[in-house]
């Protein structure tokens, strides 16, 4: 059998896994000769020679046998001729792939290390900071790329004779060449400390800490990403005291489970929930509560779901084992609007009103990760949160930028991205810009991609949402007062189309987008909200229609007090005495902090003109919450219309609810001051609550369909695709309305994967803005 040689060009998530040592060994096993390289961002270059049976084994051992996190995308085999090649070796990464190398993100705890973990006989027995090349913290210790260990937070810890040994034993699968490896003589230490930083005395830090927290004590505990808050989430005063201090009166907090089977007494939880709460990404998951569930209600108050998790560091694991529940509220570490604290200055110094202990390590989290989070929408998983296990992967689009591109998000639950080539970095996520302190860390997260990426910010294009008030505006002026760069405005809802049309590679084609939320500033100077958007292969795009303008008096007062809205809807068709008498009879007037006198100065305004018109779906939704007080005060963001879905299990669709659509002027108009009118009448006339919730919600999916089945009808080169973004894009019930009309015209809606359909993926959408001469692709 004669020599043979090929080159392989190997592509998906290949940096990072321990995937060139895998190669490197199962060259040796199949008895090639050649080398591995990384030559890309996601790419990595073999060569192999050797007689053909090996070169075949060699190929085999490739697509069968990698390492559990790589992730395979395409192998192009290229046969060239034998170069004599002496053994097998790993070469230097090629300098373009420094430029492009992929941050690999951070990946939980593999089961070989936790086994490694729990084994008495093993020298890692109990080791809360046990890793290996297939699993362990990346970005989040990541100074730098490439993921080499002197650019990372473990510089500093020096190998041990054992731990030196495994690293160059090419025999050692998990081992040989990792780059953030420790063991327990070498590796972080961990200690405890009560609120004023003294140590407490202990032998085993983590069996103390679980100890206290069994206790009743709150406990900040230092993880991969940034700090928790961890406390007993089956003892209601306990819950109730985090809820105090935290200054947190309704928002759902997370549970952190030791395990699937634990999680499953708390949650329902089917095959593809058990998968994802699995992974290597490990995010919070929302999951159907149990009725039997040992979990307190005010860590949830008023939503069907429960926030869960599993544990993604030896260290968790090793916490939840010792804890009596088996599961744990995990809630950010972070003071009230505040970004998580990453370090001990912070935690010492927001969190000491909080937590009674600490839980240190002597690690440095470099960039600060949040706790992914995913949700199931009309049984389909969305993303809510992008952060840890999936940034800064990149995305890659369909199409060039001509010029790199900085994006700055937009406000709320934000992130930002750069983009070159035909690439996308999102940062992870980083909270909402309106507080400084955020800010600053949109600043300086973008700094790092645009560091990493070698972007040249002179030559960048800046893009910023339309809304004058944002922020984040004020960080894009900055860059450009600096560096002369020019920015860009891009519609809040234009960039939420587009943002679903690159995740779901549909850049180029004609493409409807229905874009739903709470705020975004219209072309028109309008709130909008509730939009359809014609987007052409050219990325051109046309508002062809929207939710009826329905009057916002005093912005802020009405999203906070979601009957203030719901009064000014109802002063449309009512006359001032019908309103109060409304109001009255529903029992809402104590739903307004000011009550009778408020009442009148909505109407009032209402009748003089004095408010902001707005197209918003998050208004409706919170009228009709109100009407069916669910939920009268909003103390988080997006609270009404998430416990209006919640409230909606069990009931059962009316027919006798309806919403109609308008042509006026060329647009298409959902009337929304009927439908309220109806849904008023529905709830005056005694029809069950959750049936009248269920029903609204699919309705106004219809609606919001019906404007896309007519516009499209004769509409040239329409591909047929319909995308779904916005933060109300995630209502199981909206969606389900939306795909009933759709489904009949053979119309396909789509959801983002990769992206959160909220302002958490806003800055994908806002890059992607900038790319113009499509039609010559
Ligand atoms: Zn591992
Ligand atoms: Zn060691």
């Amino acid at each position: 059998m004669g020599t043979i040689a090929v080159r392989l060009i190997i592509v998906g998530i290949v940096q990072g896994v321990g995937f060139r040592p895998f190669i490197h060994r199962a060259a040796i096993k199949a008895g090639v000769n050649g080398y591995v390289r990384n030559v890309g961002g996601s790419e990595v270059e073999v060569f192999a020679e050797g007689d053909e049976a090996k070169v075949a084994r060699f190929l085999r051992a490739i697509m069968t046998e990698h390492p559990p996190p790589a992730v395979i995308e395409e192998v192009e085999v290229i046969s060239e001729g034998p170069r004599g090649i002496e053994g097998f070796r790993i070469l230097k990464s090629e300098a373009r792939s420094l430029r492009e190398s992929m941050i690999p993100p951070d990946i939980a705890i593999c089961s070989e290390c936790l086994r490694e973990v729990l084994n008495p006989r093993d020298r890692r027995y109990g080791y809360a900071f046990n890793s290996c090349a297939w699993c362990g913290p990346r970005f989040s210790m990541m100074y730098r790329v490439p993921y080499d260990r002197e650019n990372t937070s473990m510089a500093k810890y020096r190998l041990c004779h054992n731990c030196v040994k495994e690293y160059r034993d090419v025999g050692n699968v998990r081992r040989y060449h990792a780059q953030g490896i420790s063991c327990p003589k070498d590796g972080p230490k961990l200690w405890i400390t009560d609120r004023l930083g003294k140590r407490v005395e202990t032998s085993d830090p983590i069996k103390e800490a679980a100890r206290l927290i069994d206790e009743g004590y709150i406990v900040a505990v230092k993880g991969l990403g940034g700090y928790h808050l961890a406390a007993l989430a089956s003892d209601d005063d306990v819950v109730a005291k985090l809820r105090r201090r935290k200054r947190r009166p309704q928002k759902p907090f997370a549970i952190m489970a030791l395990d699937v089977g634990v999680a499953g007494k708390l949650v329902y939880i089917d095959e593809l929930a058990k998968e994802i709460l699995n992974s290597p990404q490990r995010p919070i998951v929302l999951l159907p509560k149990r009725g039997d569930s040992p979990v307190s209600r005010l860590v949830s108050p008023g939503l069907d779901v429960e926030g869960v998790f599993t544990p993604y560091t030896a260290l968790h694991y090793l916490l939840l084992r010792n804890v009596r529940d088996g599961f744990l509220i995990m809630t950010s570490g972070n003071a009230y609007g505040k970004p998580m604290c990453i370090n001990e200055e912070c935690a010492y110094k927001l969190l000491s009103g909080i937590a009674d202990y600490f839980l240190v390590h002597d690690r440095e989290i470099v960039n600060r990760v949040d706790d992914s989070v995913v949700r199931f929408t009309d049984g389909e998983v969305v993303m809510l949160r992008r952060a840890r296990g999936y940034a800064p992967a990149w995305i890659r689009v369909k199409a060039g930028f001509q010029r790199p591109v900085i994006a700055f998000g937009a406000e709320l639950q934000s992130a930002g991205a750069v983009a070159f080539n035909d690439k996308v970095i999102l940062t992870q996520f980083i909270g909402d810009a309106e507080d400084l302190d955020i800010l600053e860390d949109l600043d300086r997260y973008i700094k790092f991609l645009v560091r990493t990426y070698r972007i040249d910010i002179k030559d960048s294009v800046l893009v910023v949402d339309k809304h004058p008030h944002y922020t984040s505006r004020r960080l894009a002026s900055t860059y450009s007062r600096v560096y002369g760069s020019r920015v860009v405005e891009v519609q809040h809802h234009y960039a939420h189309v587009l943002s679903v049309m690159a995740d779901r590679g549909l850049i180029g084609d004609v493409v409807m987008g229905i874009a739903i939320d709470g705020v975004g500033y219209g072309d028109d100077g309008a709130i909008w909200g509730g939009e359809v958007i014609l987007v052409r292969g050219d990325l051109s795009y046309e508002r062809v229609g929207h939710l009826e303008y329905q009057p916002l008096v005093g912005g802020d007062a009405s999203v906070t007090y979601p009957t203030r809205f719901l009064t000014s809807v109802l002063s449309k068709f009512l006359s001032d005495g019908e309103v109060f008498k409304a109001v009255r009879s529903l029992g809402l007037v104590k739903s307004l902090p000011r009550g009778e006198l408020e009442l009148k100065y909505v109407v009032s305004a209402v009748r003089r003109g004095y408010y902001v018109s707005t197209s918003s779906i998050g208004r409706v939704l919170d009228a009709v919450s109100s009407l069916l007080k669910v939920c009268t005060y909003r103390s988080y963001d997006g609270e009404p219309a998430m416990k209006l879905e919640a409230y909606s299990r069990g009931g059962a669709e009316l027919d006798s609810i309806d919403v109609k659509v308008r042509s006026l002027g060329g647009e298409y108009v959902v009337e929304t001051t009927a439908f309220i009118d109806d849904v008023l009448q529905h709830v005056l006339g005694g029809y069950d609550g959750r049936s009248i919730a269920l029903t609204a919600q699919i309705r106004l999916g219809e609606a919001l369909a019906h404007v896309v089945a007519k516009h499209v009808r004769g509409l040239r080169s329409f591909s047929g695709v319909v995308v779904l973004g916005g933060g109300a894009a995630v209502n199981t019930y909206i969606v389900r309305g939306v795909r009933r009309v759709l489904s009949g015209e053979g119309i396909e809606v789509l959801l983002p994967r990769r992206v959160p359909p909220n302002d958490g993926g806003v800055a994908l959408g806002q890059a992607v803005a900038t790319i113009t001469g499509i039609d010559s692709l």
